[in-house]
């Protein structure tokens, strides 16, 4: 079988000893095998540090834009095999791995046009400067500079493509190498984008490294001035934070985790109204879009207790309708569970749901459109309900990561909504949908404080808006507690992570000399 090879020191190596099998989540037929035994992840490290380093800080923002550039066009030109790859390995239907793959050169645009704009400097000068003394000459500065380490990005197994382009764009553009470890089970479309990326010599040496199958202990050797952004489970992401390394070595991690996303239909949002037709349509993509394996679908639906009854019967409705099966099959809408491992959660997670509240829809159990006979880790869609005002501790606290959802019948009122929601203990993107602004701005404002981002849902949107579940690059992703406490994209902002802020005090006229001020 096909052996994977990972990217390190600037050539492909194999690792010897114990292999993992990549497999086709819809018939278990193995792909691949990757092995990361005996790879000097020491060694990779200090190449990056040493030669990718040095080639990226002495471009200028608008080079490394024009270098991002040329990896977007590179993985568009190949889109179409990666499409096949991603339906093969992730279990995506082609909508599906559509939506990773176009976002990862979506992401990577982004950030090519924004090092455009930056232009031709190497430094970002941070805010106004300020008199510090009796005259204007004694002044200060902040400004921003690369990191001299390297940016190790851990990533999970739903988005190969878009996960490794969005956190190397923003390294890449800040100005520090990077060295990519894909989650092991959907390897199989970083592989080939690393290899694209490779064969069009889209980089200079070093400054993109991709380590194939477990991360063995990589983290055990990072610096002060390397990176660490992960995301994964909230268990695997304190299991960082607390390496020794990282500790003793203040590294920064940033860390996207888990999230129990709330849509809230305002008490303005009748049922046959376009707003609930509108939220409804959110909610059915969020649950069965990739399976429901997007950190940011919406797994709790919050409805005002009048019209709970209706807006669940219609859900249940447009659920019944979609297809599940093997995503190769003409007619499937949603694939399996990426591993037999999420298979088993999500069905251990839906019976810890059911002890909360009811099954309203599915149990996960069905018979799949054009898979062998009992191949595959398919799961049903699955509508829970839990009785106006209940507890509903698992409900709030424990992220089911596949299409599963439930329903939390509320009171009408913003405050309380808001309060519901907080149980969630921190999250990606919670979102409202009405057009009562009174009641947006009261919700909007109590969900603030718990999320890294809040969606207006309203009908003056609906067409332009691709929902919630999709982060763009230009707006902040992450979120406090529960989801990891991390921040990534944001445009500019992305490239804060990746950079020594540093503030400068001294001679205006030398300052004005180093930030390129014009005086
Ligand atoms: P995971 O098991 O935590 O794995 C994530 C990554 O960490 C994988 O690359 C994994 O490698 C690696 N890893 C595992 N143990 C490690 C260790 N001790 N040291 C270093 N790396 C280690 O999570 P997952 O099952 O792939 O992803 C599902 C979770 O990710 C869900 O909870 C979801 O909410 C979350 N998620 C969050 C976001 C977000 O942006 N906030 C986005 C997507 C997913 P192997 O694959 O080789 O084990």
């Amino acid at each position: 079988m096909r052996r994977l090879q990972s990217h390190l020191e600037g050539r492909w190596v194999a690792g010897t000893g114990r292999v993992e099998t990549l497999l086709n989540p819809a018939t278990e037929e193995p792909l691949a095998e990757v092995s990361s035994e005996g790879l000097d992840r020491n060694a990779a490290l200090e190449f990056a540090r040493s030669k990718g380093g040095p080639a990226l800080r002495s471009m200028s923002f608008a080079s490394r834009g024009a270098m991002l550039r040329a990896m977007c066009e590179g993985i568009q030109a190949h889109r179409e095999e990666l499409i096949e790859l991603s339906v093969a390995n992730g279990g995506n239907t082609r909508g599906d791995a559509k939506f990773d793959i176009d976002g990862a050169t979506f992401t990577l645009s982004a950030y090519a046009e924004l090092g455009k704009t930056l232009g031709e400097t190497r430094i970002l000068v941070d805010g106004d400067g300020v008199q510090l003394g009796r005259t204007p000459r004694f002044h200060g500065q902040h400004m921003r500079v690369p990191r001299h380490g390297v940016a190790v990005h851990i990533n999970a197994f739903n988005f190969p493509a878009w996960g490794l382009a969005e956190k190397a764009a923003v390294a890449l553009l800040a100005g520090m190498p990077v060295l990519a470890k894909p989650a092991t089970s959907s390897a199989l479309v970083a592989h080939r984008i690393v290899e694209i990326l490779v064969g069009k010599n889209a980089l200079p040496e070093g400054a993109l490294s991709l380590l194939l199958g477990s991360a063995g202990d990589v983290l055990a050797y990072v610096g002060p001035q390397d990176v660490v952004a992960f995301t994964g489970s909230s268990t695997t992401g304190a299991l960082i934070r607390a390496m020794p390394a990282v500790i003793r070595n203040s590294v920064r991690v940033n860390v996207e985790a888990d999230s129990l996303n709330a849509a809230v239909l305002g008490p303005d949002a009748e049922p046959g109204s376009e707003t609930c037709d509108y939220f409804l349509k959110d909610v059915l993509r969020d649950m069965t879009q990739k399976a429901g394996q997007k950190c940011t679908a919406i797994r709790r639906v919050l409805v005002p207790q009048p019209f709970a009854e209706r807006v669940r019967d219609e859900l249940v409705d447009k659920l019944a309708a979609v297809v599940v099966g093997n995503p190769a099959t003409d007619g499937v809408r949603m694939g399996p569970v990426a591993t037999a491992q999420q298979h088993k959660d999500v069905r251990e997670g839906i019976d810890a749901l059911a002890r909360d509240g009811r099954l309203v829809y599915g149990n996960g159990a069905l018979k799949p459109l054009g898979a062998p006979d009992g191949k595959g880790y398919f799961v049903s869609p699955v509508l829970l309900e839990v009785e106006p005002g209940a507890a509903a501790p698992t409900v709030h606290s424990r992220e089911v990561f596949g299409p599963v959802a439930t329903v939390v019948p509320y009171g009408g009122r913003a405050d309380e909504a808001a309060a519901i929601v907080s149980r969630g203990q921190g999250g990606l993107v919670s979102s409202v949908y009405s057009e009562d602004v009174a009641f947006t701005s009261d919700l909007v404002l109590g969900l603030a404080p718990f999320h890294g981002r809040v969606f207006l849902g309203s009908v003056k949107i609906a067409e332009q808006s691709p929902g919630p579940g999709t982060v763009l690059p230009t707006l902040v992703h992450g979120g406090p507690g529960r989801a990891g406490g991390g921040e990534e994209l944001g445009g500019l902002r992305g490239l804060e992570f990746y950079m020594q802020r540093v503030a400068l005090e001294g001679s205006r006229p030398v300052i004005d000399r180093l930030t390129g001020a014009k005086g």
